[in-house]
């Protein structure tokens, strides 16, 4: 179903491989659905699924998987993030929580621990890099935005994460880290890991972190993500970890604590909250998008 009216909400969950299967939001204790499955139109096409729910009186909005499906791509042209990010600029969103699994490239990195990254290093080569460009090839008119990233993660919600990741009963909860963001689909080799990610201070790897953390800023909103430790990097302590033990298996444990984190952290957020100053890094371009 395709409905045109996006709802004003000031919060949105983009979900990742560590919450598929988990049922998040609605197999949850205290969340109230309001609309579930409702796509929207954009000038990309239509967006993946989006459920609107509360709890504890926060509304958000939540999209699965990145807003990635069979039909919608992570590549330009019309890729999921730019879908998702004109929905949630239309929205009026200024908190938005993200989540993936992730592999280690940091040896002191085990599975299941997670990390609150404040930094990260993008790897990608078919991201859309600006929303206002991308907006203003299709026509729509549009003020261009430029930002700083000396920040690129808000402090205040991240901080939420990292409380509502220990409660949840992680066995380690990290309040840093830099992720690196690897086009994939496919994984890296045991050379790549070394020199694109360990040799270079990079603590983990992912695959959509990016456009999602620019594209929050860009639309003036905060942004922090769980990044959840599902595999070593190829060649990191051992080459003999298995797909199903790192995916599937790992992910029938671990799904529900990433959601309960998450719910738990959204269930803090004052969307008044301005101190972090996420807000501020950013100002109307002199350039045209
Ligand atoms: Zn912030």
């Amino acid at each position: 179903m395709v409905i045109q009216e996006i709802p004003k909400v000031g919060t949105a969950v983009i979900g990742g491989s560590s919450l598929i299967g988990s049922g998040f939001p609605k197999l949850f204790e205290g969340v109230e659905v309001e609309l579930d499955e409702v796509a929207f139109h954009t000038p990309f096409g239509p967006s993946a699924p989006f459920s609107l729910a509360s709890a504890e009186d926060l509304r958000f909005l939540f999209v699965p998987f990145h807003g990635i499906t069979k039909e919608i791509k992570n590549t330009i042209p019309n890729s999921a993030g730019e879908r998702v990010f004109y929905v949630l600029m239309k929205a009026g969103v200024k908190k938005i929580i993200g989540t993936a699994l992730c592999g280690s490239t940091n040896r002191l990195l085990d599975p299941a621990d997670v990390v609150i990254p404040d930094d990260f290093v993008d790897y990608t080569v078919y991201r859309a890099q600006s929303l206002s460009r991308s907006l203003a090839e299709k026509g729509v008119e549009v003020e261009p935005i430029a930002y700083r990233l000396h920040q690129p993660f808000c402090p205040y919600l991240s901080r939420l994460l990292v409380e509502a990741s220990k409660k949840a009963g992680f066995p380690r909860v990290f309040s840093r880290g830099v992720v690196g963001v690897s086009e994939g689909p496919r994984l890296e080799s045991p050379a790549e890991i070394r020199v694109r990610y360990t040799d270079l201070g990079i603590d983990v790897v992912t695959m959509n972190l990016v456009p999602e953390v620019y594209f929050a800023r860009e639309i003036g909103a905060c942004y922090a993500a769980l990044e959840l430790v599902s595999n070593y990097g190829e060649g990191v302590v051992s080459i003999k970890w298995e797909g199903r033990e790192a995916f599937r298996d790992f992910q029938e444990r671990w799904r529900r604590p990433a959601a309960e984190a998450i719910l738990d952290a959204l269930k803090k957020i004052d969307e008044g909250y301005e101190a972090c100053g996420c807000t501020t890094h950013r100002w109307r371009s002199i350039f045209n998008p």
